[in-house]
């Protein structure tokens, strides 16, 4: 038989009719030091060149294997591919056509059946991955098993740079993810500038508002009652909304600015109070309505005021997003338990409750079901930091289409008389 490649394929004969070797079961080889004969080496060359590395490695060892067994159509070939260091390993073979698969028990093979088979060790990046070759007659003669080899350094260098390519396309899917947070970053820095400019123009007029509803009262008290009541409950409402408008704009401005506060004593309810207030317009745009259950009294938790309001800013604006068109109801249960030095709140909604195969992910950082400009999937991530940091812990349970609670624990503040008042 011609060493000319072209002769061997598709299917004329072994490759190689020189006297077999003796055969080594279950050999295991690197790489050969004697160089290829020439045409040989250009047919190997071709196949790595068709072979592309921007593909699975299934699709790159499929077509490695279909290729290299028109080039040694006597031989059995397959390869033993390390994709993941959980991941069960891929294994595509091919036997000569009319060969039949038998039974062998050697697990280090993929052809124990028959009485020749060698095992190269691929180094592509995987520990453990290997290409084999198998003599379906006989045992391989020298030429099949230097093919081999050269051939398990082509299948080698392609899976080195499918892995490589794979792992540069991850790199710039998060950094792209990445620009595109700081670019919303950015957005959000700057809107929090504009609401602190728009509560500092609101302040002078709402003061002059609340200021003259109250010189106006004054006035009507004057007047019989029986005149002045319908003017005065107008004017008491007119006091009470500027009034509300100015503390909500104050607390905005208190929270959209960066945290330098230091961990003190805070009352859970004002917390969830103002998360509440913050959180009313997605209230009423996803018709949610709001029952609280807290304790009668609550004692302090050691924390963070604008950390925690954060939190549960998060998770009412989740929860209103979960709801159905029609609304739905968000249940806040603030408890505490001396004995375990925690206090416990339950944020419990009636909307749309969390896939299961999402579960595992909804505290990673950018895991978002929501549509482009409604999420980023960082809110429960900074939650789970937030809750770390304060020595807490948040647990979720949710039943896919009928509702999800987040159950947060946090640690009671000391009681010591040096803590001070409440800070919050
Ligand atoms: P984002 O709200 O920006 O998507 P989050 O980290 O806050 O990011 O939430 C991640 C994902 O978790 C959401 O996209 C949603 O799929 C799911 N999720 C969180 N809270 C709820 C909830 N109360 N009900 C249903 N799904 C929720």
């Amino acid at each position: 038989m011609s060493s000319d490649p072209q002769e061997l394929t598709p299917s004329p004969g072994p490759a190689e009719v020189r006297p077999s070797e003796p055969a080594q079961s279950g050999g295991r080889r690197r790489s050969s030091e004697a160089p290829l004969v020439e045409p040989w080496r250009e047919v190997l060359l071709r196949l790595a060149v068709t072979l592309p590395i921007d593909d699975e490695l299934s699709q790159i060892t499929q077509q490695f294997i279909d290729g290299l067994a028109s080039i040694l159509p006597l031989a059995a070939v397959g390869a033993c591919i390390v994709t993941g260091p959980q991941a069960t390993p891929l294994v595509i073979s091919r036997l000569p056509t009319g060969s039949v698969p038998g039974i062998g028990r050697d697990p280090t093979r993929l052809f124990p059946w028959l009485d020749d088979e060698r095992i190269f060790d691929l180094e592509d990046g995987a520990v453990g991955s290997t290409f084999h070759l198998g003599a379906v007659s006989a045992a391989l003669n020298p030429l099949q098993v230097q093919i081999a080899e050269q051939a398990a350094l082509v299948l080698s260098s392609s899976l080195r740079k499918a892995r490589a390519y794979a792992r540069a396309q991850d790199s710039a899917r998060s950094m792209q993810k990445l620009q595109a947070q700081v670019i919303q970053s950015e957005k959000l820095a700057s809107l929090g500038q504009i609401v602190a400019g728009v509560v500092h123009e609101l302040n002078n007029p709402l003061t002059s508002i609340i200021a003259y509803a109250d010189y106006l009262k004054r006035k009507a008290a004057t007047r019989p009652p029986e005149e002045a009541a319908d003017d005065l409950e107008r004017l008491r409402r007119i006091g009470e909304a500027a009034a509300r408008i100015l503390n909500f704009s104050r607390d905005l401005v208190t929270y959209a600015r960066p945290s330098v506060d230091v961990p003190g004593a805070i009352l859970a309810q004002n917390v969830l109070e103002k998360a509440l207030v913050f959180c009313e317009h997605e209230f009423a745009e996803s018709k949610t309505i709001v029952q609280r259950e807290y304790d009668a009294t609550l004692p302090p938790v050691r924390g963070i005021a604008g950390q925690l309001t954060q939190v549960f800013v998060n998770l009412f604006t989740n929860a209103a997003h979960a709801m159905a068109p029609e609304g739905g109801l968000l249940h806040v249960v603030a408890h505490h338990d001396v004995r375990s030095g925690t206090l416990t709140v339950e944020v419990t909604d009636s909307g749309s409750g969390i896939d299961p195969a999402d579960m595992p992910q909804i505290f990673e950082p950018f895991f978002t079901t929501k549509t482009e400009g409604r999420g980023t999937g960082l809110g429960l991530s900074i939650v789970r930091g937030i809750v770390d940091a304060h020595g807490g812990t948040i647990q979720c349970q949710s039943t896919l289409g009928s509702g999800t609670t987040f159950t947060l624990t946090l640690p009671l503040a000391a009681i010591v008389p040096s803590v001070g008042p409440p800070a919050d």
